[in-house]
């Protein structure tokens, strides 16, 4: 009997992909003992309306680019080639199709985006088809996580073991902070990759 492989997702903008995403990435693989990190660039996201984000397809390429020397990190293109809005359950499902039920998939996401998530669309079904990993961000409070969570899904963090906390290097970096350097012209080097601060240079993104 094969055994079950175990995948990680790390969803997200990806707007740019920057080396708080690929540490956290890197400790799931390591403390989880996964087979593989699958990251799955957004197509168009419902909670993050307000703000226009750079063409799914350049944040799909610097992930690829990001990515490329890492053996055990994969990018997929589900979100970006499905049409309308993304939901991370529909996500899950369709790499469920894909990937056989042989295989358990762990969601990785950053503490703060795990609230986000359970107030998605339907949060009970995401915790019946994948385990939720919360990588705690620096300056977050676990215990506040915990007491925001609605009682019924409280329970499953701390009995069965479907949502884990996992306890990355500190890091603060942010999208947000990098689109605001570049465009202030400050310097973005040690907090994305090379390749990804010479890509955005090269196309003047966030300018
Ligand atoms: P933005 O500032 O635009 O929101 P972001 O840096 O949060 O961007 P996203 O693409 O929104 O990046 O995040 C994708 C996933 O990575 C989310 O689950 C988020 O919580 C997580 N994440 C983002 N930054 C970090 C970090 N520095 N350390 C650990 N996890 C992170
Ligand atoms: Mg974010």
């Amino acid at each position: 009997m094969r055994r079950v492989r175990r995948l990680g997702v790390m969803g997200g903008t990806f707007d740019p992909i920057h080396y708080g995403h690929l540490v956290t990435a890197e400790e799931a693989w390591s403390q989880l003992h996964l087979d593989e990190v699958l990251f799955v660039p957004s197509g168009r996201p419902p909670h993050k309306k307000d703000r226009e984000s750079l063409d799914p397809e350049y944040r799909y390429l610097m992930v690829a680019i990001a990515t490329a020397e890492n053996r055990h990190f994969q990018v997929s293109r589900v979100e970006i080639d499905r049409p309308g809005l993304s939901y991370t359950i529909d996500t899950i499902e369709e790499l469920k199709k894909v990937y056989g039920t042989k295989t358990d998939i762990f969601f990785i996401t950053g503490a703060d985006a795990i609230l986000e998530i359970l107030t998605w669309k339907e949060p009970e079904r995401i915790l019946e088809e994948c385990y939720l990993v919360a990588a705690t961000r620096p300056g977050y409070d676990l215990d506040k996580l915990k007491k925001a969570l609605p009682p019924r899904i409280r329970k499953r963090m701390d009995k069965d073991g479907r949502i884990i906390v996992l306890e990355i290097p500190s890091l603060s970096i942010s999208s947000t902070d990098i689109r605001e350097r570049v465009r202030t012209g400050r310097s973005i080097k040690y907090l994305v990759p090379e390749g990804i601060a010479e890509f955005i240079e090269k196309n003047g993104f966030y300018r």
